[in-house]
């Protein structure tokens, strides 16, 4: 007999706001007593529903469930920022180019795949188009540095033969209403996601599709005997042959690979809707994402009523916290930054208030690779997103149901030759050193 309990489970700090912003919410759906299926999936975001969906594809007749300790959406995959893209963009990179043009050339094509198993997801089950936007994205300058950054990495994807747009001042401005920019890189291959309504219309598909999509429903162990998997919840047990963990950081929560995760938090903010009066001082396009010429800057977006109502999206700011805790004081830091960087954009909408600000966890390793792979007999990881899960996350899901299921997989293949995660420092260094290390970075990336 094997078993691993979980040591803490996630706690979300400040409000889902892509999910707040969605109407039809017709409450949680979680296991009513107890449950025997072939597979159960731990976390239902990118990673674990892509997961069960392709399950589904490799046997139409797999019984699955998918246990969230909270609402569908309510995790990180329902607080990003909402750009599935599909080139590279390292984010410990000053400019998002990678390793190298071949391990380019590779991520590149492994993130499309990502986008195109989630296009077909959107097709088979109907999700709203405004879900996912194939509008691509601009990275914005704001300053001299910004623009010789962006024309670094533009030059980088001409030598991977990928297609960008210089965008000038004037521009970025008839984009996005805002003065800020100098420049932008517009590269088309980007998806934009309502996130909350990607995700939660995607587990909507696969309950239609028979497979238990249980919210509420926190895996608090997990225990092997004989050939068999139980998982403890408070409303029931769950008994599979088989079980992938996609959970991200929180794989660690059950033991696995103590001291090589790194737990990060990111911030966000959205405006209150815009009335008419406010869209037309701002002018511009009523959609369009914008991430920082350098990786440590500020991401805004702008959505439409068909997203959730007419708002900006402010992203900056970021803390590593082992213990997996955001603050309150935290958030409130975050929040007042995000005021700051949007009057910066947006002076003379300086007014409108902020109606959500949230935390959402990453989970990194310091050698950038993920965690997918079989950690025991019948026991899957789907897991460390790197912080980029749209793609990343699906990608890990889709790679762990092939090895489950036994399928000759390129994607399978690539996650398994990446090698563990690397050891950390010792605590507190890693902690001290990394909150040093991201207000550093903050700084440089100040007028980003
Ligand atoms: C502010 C912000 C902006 C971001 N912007 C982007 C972006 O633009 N593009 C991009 O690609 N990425 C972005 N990210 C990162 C992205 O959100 C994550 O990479 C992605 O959500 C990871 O997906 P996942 O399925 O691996 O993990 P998660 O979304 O974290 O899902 C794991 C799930 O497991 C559940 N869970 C944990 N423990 C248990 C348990 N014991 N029992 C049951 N359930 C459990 C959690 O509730 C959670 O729902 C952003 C993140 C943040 C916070």
């Amino acid at each position: 007999m094997t078993s691993h309990s979980a040591i803490r489970l996630p706690v979300h700090r400040g409000p889902a706001a892509w999910s707040a912003i969605l109407p039809d919410d017709r409450g949680p759906v979680a296991l009513d007593g107890d449950l025997a299926i072939d597979v159960a999936i731990v976390g239902a975001g990118f990673a674990g529903l892509s997961a069960a969906r392709r399950l589904l594809e490799n046997d139409p007749a797999t019984r699955i469930a998918v246990l969230d300790a909270s609402r569908l959406a309510e995790g990180a995959s329902g607080r990003n920022s909402g750009f599935m893209i599909d080139l590279p963009h390292d984010l410990s990179s000053d400019d998002y180019a990678g390793k190298g043009l071949a391990a380019d050339r590779r991520i590149t094509a492994l993130n499309r795949m990502a986008i195109a198993f989630a296009r077909t997801n959107v097709e088979e089950y109907g999700i709203n188009p405004a879900f996912f936007d194939p509008a691509g994205k601009i990275n914005g300058a704001a300053g001299i540095a910004g623009h010789h950054r962006n024309l670094s990495y533009a030059s980088h994807l001409a030598a991977l033969g990928e297609p960008g747009e210089m965008l000038d001042a004037k521009a970025m401005h008839e984009v996005t209403g805002s003065r800020h920019y100098v420049s932008g890189l517009y590269t088309p291959g980007t998806v934009m996601l309502q996130p909350a309504g990607y995700i939660r219309s995607l587990g909507e598909g696969l309950r239609h599709a028979g497979v238990h999509v249980l919210e509420c429903t926190p895996v608090q162990r997990l225990e092997r005997t004989g050939a068999t998997w139980e998982l403890t919840t408070p409303n029931g047990k769950v008994t599979a042959a088989n079980v992938i963990l996609a959970n991200n950081g929180h794989l660690e929560s059950f033991g696995f690979k103590r001291k090589r995760l790194m737990h990060v938090f990111l911030y966000a903010s959205m405006t209150e809707e815009l009335d008419s009066q406010t869209i037309a001082r701002l002018g511009g396009h009523p959609r369009w994402g914008v991430t920082p010429s350098d990786p440590m800057g500020t991401t805004m977006r702008r959505i439409d009523t068909a997203q959730g109502g007419n708002r900006i999206v402010t992203r900056t700011c970021a803390s590593y916290l082992p213990g997996m805790l955001p603050s309150e004081a935290a958030l409130a830091r975050a929040a007042r930054i995000h005021r700051r960087k949007f009057a910066d954009r947006f002076p003379t909408l300086a007014d409108v208030p902020m109606q959500y600000s949230w935390a959402g966890h990453l989970c990194l390793s310091w050698n950038g690779v993920a965690v997918m792979q079989e950690l025991e007999t019948g026991l899957y990881s789907a897991c460390c997103d790197n912080g980029l899960g749209t793609v990343r996350s699906t990608l890990t899901g889709i790679g762990a149901a092939d090895l489950l299921s036994g399928r000759n997989s390129e994607i399978a293949a690539h996650f398994l030759a990446e090698g563990e995660p690397a050891r950390l420092a010792p605590s507190p260094f890693d902690s001290i050193g990394a909150n040093l290390f991201l207000r550093w970075k903050e700084w440089q990336a100040r007028r980003e």
